[in-house]
């Protein structure tokens, strides 16, 4: 992979600062969904920064029920860009051109999502934007934030080749006793942990080569604070084993 980039000359070079920071219960690459929408009981924030956290930016936003996130992919932008990847979609074993794809190895590692927008807050001069159904790693920069506009943003006839359909929720998820027990603390908590678990789970995280395979394999992932073990018992079933609190 490359990591710098040739470009003609100076005058296409440019540099942007990030106008806020995500907020995301996706502490790791690891079981972020692959697209937004598809966890929607995955709530954040956009936490505006520098002379963008000024509420007069956002004035009028919460109009719109979602917002177009423009951002860079951070967590991947140090390992450079290939002409040719292999989607997850396609099983992971057929390379196809980087820009024909949502691939995080682009040759600029600019990123888009659409959100639903919950609700703004000003509070101590600090705006920030509560969002739901990210696909996004804690900590992403944001560089741009558009409000979704359907008459233009959505073509419900368009052909999306390889990417058509959502992806069918191939797994159904259980929880043991020991996990039944956790929850439990958590149950007043607005977090919405066994909801959370459960979409992010049903996307089936693991590398698409596992798919349709056994796997006797424990995996760990982590959202919020928290470390999740899980297990597949069946080709179509996961089990989450327990939840452990991660302790800095
Ligand atoms: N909706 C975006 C992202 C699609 S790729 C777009 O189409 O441009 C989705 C993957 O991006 C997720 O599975 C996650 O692993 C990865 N991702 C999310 N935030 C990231 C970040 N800040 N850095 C690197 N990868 C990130």
């Amino acid at each position: 992979m490359s990591n710098t980039r040739k470009t003609t000359d100076d005058v296409q070079s440019f540099k942007f600062d990030a106008l806020g920071v995500i907020e995301s219960p996706y502490q790791e690459k690891f079981a972020i969904p692959r697209q937004p929408n598809l966890v929607s009981a995955a709530k954040g924030k956009v936490v505006l920064v520098g002379d963008a956290n000024n509420h007069e930016l956002v004035r009028d936003i919460e109009q719109f029920s979602h917002l177009w996130l423009i951002f860079v992919f951070h967590g991947t932008q140090e390992q450079g860009w290939k002409p040719l990847v292999r989607p997850p979609r396609l099983g992971g074993n057929v390379k196809t051109g980087v820009l024909a794809t949502r691939s995080t190895f682009r040759p600029n590692p600019i990123g888009m999502s659409v959100v639903k927008l919950d609700k703004v807050t000003t509070e101590k001069k600090q705006t920030i934007l509560h969002i739901s159904g990210l696909d996004l790693l804690n900590g992403t920069p944001i560089i741009d934030i558009k409000p979704y506009v359907p008459y233009s943003d959505a073509i419900i006839d368009a052909d999306a080749g390889f990417a058509q359909k959502q992806p069918e929720e191939v797994l159904s998820v259980i929880f043991s006793e020991q996990m039944q027990a956790e929850l439990i603390k958590y149950e007043q908590d607005d977090r919405n942990l066994a909801l959370l678990i459960e979409q992010v789970l049903k996307q089936d995280p693991r590398p698409a080569y596992k798919r349709g395979k056994t796997d006797d394999k424990v995996y760990g992932m982590s959202l919020y604070d928290l470390n999740i073990q899980w297990q597949l018992i069946a080709l179509d079933t996961v089990l989450v084993l327990n939840m452990t609190q991660i302790t800095k």
